[in-house]
């Protein structure tokens, strides 16, 4: 009986090393499954910083570079949740320029340019908001690199995904001829959220859930051109 017990009780012992061993085996299993090297890696940048606000919001003050920031934010934060690699161009709200360099719009853009072409990301998106002098203009706009056939294909996925979640976003692409997207060596994409000129736009873009609404509609644009 004794002998009986001793033996049920080293079967106790071994059957829960075994489990223990077993779940320290899976729980490294999962850990590496969760963290595998980014299939894909995208820059996003965050357009203006620093004593570079770009628009101004006419009714609240906002400024285009706290919104561009928070959009970048909120993207990056998507992105991640799926697995993609991020890059980000700036995750505060300074400037990219030296601060001791005579002239900061040329320092400044050389930084970004370095940051991206330095990256070894698949593609850039760049985000802005626009102004015009129309008060109601409105919409999303996306523009590509003249020339950039894949820039034209991943700006078409953007564009595609953001028609079937925004009624007002602009229903065709555009080439552009911005310096980010100039200087890009990848497919690179620069998206205007939306006209701050617009009393409304102002309001909804600056509106956490509008935020959440069109980061989610660029990533299936992305998501789409990636074929994930
Ligand atoms: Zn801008």
């Amino acid at each position: 009986m004794r002998f009986l017990t001793i033996k049920k009780k080293t079967i106790v012992i071994i059957l829960s090393v075994l489990i223990t061993l077993a779940s320290v085996i899976s729980v490294a299993a999962i850990t590496t499954s969760s963290m595998p090297k980014p299939e894909y890696t995208i820059v996003i940048d965050a357009g203006h910083g620093g004593r570079d606000g770009g628009a101004i919001g006419k009714n609240t003050g906002v400024t285009e570079s706290e919104l561009n920031l928070m959009y970048a934010k909120e993207l990056q934060s998507l992105c991640e949740d799926y697995g993609i690699g991020v890059v980000m161009t700036r995750s505060d709200m300074n400037g990219l320029y030296d601060e001791s360099a005579t002239n900061k719009k040329k320092s400044e853009m050389e930084r970004r340019k370095s940051i991206i072409n330095g990256s070894g990301a698949d593609i850039m998106i760049s985000l802005h908001m626009n102004a015009f002098p129309l008060p109601s203009s409105n919409g999303a706009y996306v523009f590509y690199a003249k020339g950039s056939e894949q820039g034209l294909n991943l700006a078409k996925s953007v564009q595609t995904s953001l028609c079937q979640s925004f009624d007002n976003a602009r229903q065709y692409v555009s080439v552009g001829d911005y310096f980010v997207l100039n200087y890009s060596t990848m497919p690179s994409v620069l998206v205007e959220c939306g006209f701050l000129s617009n009393p409304q736009e102002e309001k909804n873009l600056q509106s956490k859930e509008y935020c959440e609404k069109f980061c989610y509609s660029l990533l299936a644009g992305i998501l789409a051109y990636f074929e994930m």
